[in-house]
């Protein structure tokens, strides 16, 4: 949609200069709408970089998770090797 840069009044497309002023209308986009746009932007990107950081932290969190228990098992495991045969590092007399 054309709009007037002087009166700063939008008009239909068929309207090739302001009537009120006789200035040339501009299809530039306003001011107001480059400012959303670029607001836009920046809270897109904060978005993606929160989404990044938190799944990078559910991964890593997970990862631990994991490694525990592979720890926990194994301990089970060697308790209950202990309990049934001795220290199993020890060499049966
Ligand atoms: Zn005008």
């Amino acid at each position: 949609m054309p709009w007037c840069p002087n009166c700063g009044i939008e008009y239909t497309d068929n309207y090739k200069e302001c009537p009120r002023c006789h200035m040339d209308l501009t299809n530039e986009p306003w001011e107001t709408d480059i400012e959303l746009e670029k607001a836009y932007e920046e809270a897109n990107r904060n978005r993606k970089r929160i989404i990044r950081f938190a799944s990078l932290t559910i991964a890593l969190i997970f990862t631990i998770f994991v490694l525990f228990n592979i720890a926990l098992f194994l301990n089970i495991l060697q308790l209950i090797f202990y309990q049934n045969h001795g220290n199993w590092l020890q060499i049966k007399k």
